[in-house]
C-alpha cells in the first residue's frame, strides 16, 4: 500500500512558481475544498501561518523575527485573515501579506507602515524636489508596490525624482522602493 505523506512533510513539495502543492494527498482535518484556511501575520507583515484554523499548533501570539503582535483578523472591520485556500485538487498558499482587507478594503497594518513611509520619504526630499515633485515621488513610491498600468510610470518617475536628491536620502528612498515593489516596479527600478 502507498504511504501517505503527512500534511507537514507534502508541504515541503510546494512548487514555489505556481504555489500549488501539485501531489497533496493528505489535507489537513478541518479543510474544507473551497475555502480558505487563516492567516496569522504580524503587524509588520510576516506571514506566521497560513493554517491558524487547521493546525493550531502554528499559532504564536508573537512574531519570532521581530517580536511584533500577531494579527488574524483585520483590525477595521473584524474579518478572518485569508491563509491557504483549498482548491479542488490542490492548495493555494499564502506566500506574500495581502495589502488590503479583502472585506473593506482597508490598508492592513504593515500596508499602512509602508503607506506612512512613502510621505516621510516624499516629505524628506524638501531641500532637493519642490511639492509637486514630492507629490509625485510619494503617489510614485505608493504605485510602485501594486501590478496596474501605472506601476512602469511609477518606476520611471522614481528614477527621474531620484536623480534630483542627494545622498544618503537617495539611497533610503531607492532602498525603500525596491523592497515594496511588485516583480514589476523591481524590474523598472534595477534595469534588469
Ligand atoms: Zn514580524
Ligand atoms: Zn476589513
Amino acid at each position: 500500500m502507498q504511504q501517505i505523506a503527512p500534511y507537514s512533510q507534502s508541504f515541503s513539495t510546494v512548487n514555489k512558481r505556481t504555489r500549488i502543492l501539485p501531489h497533496m494527498t493528505d489535507w489537513p482535518s478541518g479543510a474544507t475544498s473551497g475555502e480558505y484556511d487563516l492567516a496569522q501575520i504580524c503587524e509588520r507583515g510576516h506571514i506566521i501561518t497560513a493554517f491558524a484554523d487547521t493546525q493550531p499548533g502554528l499559532r504564536a501570539s508573537r512574531c519570532s523575527k521581530c517580536g511584533s503582535v500577531v494579527i488574524e483578523k483585520c483590525p477595521d472591520c473584524q474579518a478572518p485573515l485569508r491563509g491557504a485556500f483549498y482548491g479542488t485538487y490542490s492548495v493555494q498558499m499564502l506566500t506574500e501579506a495581502p495589502k488590503y482587507c479583502h472585506q473593506c478594503g482597508a490598508a492592513y497594518p504593515w500596508r499602512a507602515e509602508q503607506l506612512r513611509m512613502a510621505e516621510e520619504l516624499a516629505a524628506e526630499a524638501q531641500y532637493d524636489l519642490d511639492e509637486k515633485e514630492q507629490g509625485q515621488l510619494r503617489d510614485s513610491l505608493v504605485e510602485i508596490s501594486t501590478d496596474t498600468a501605472a506601476t512602469q510610470l511609477a518606476g520611471a518617475r522614481i528614477k527621474r525624482l531620484l536623480n534630483k536628491v542627494s545622498e544618503p536620502l537617495k539611497a533610503a528612498i531607492y532602498k525603500y522602493a525596491v523592497d515594496v515593489s511588485s516583480e514589476i516596479g523591481k524590474k523598472i527600478l534595477t534595469g534588469e
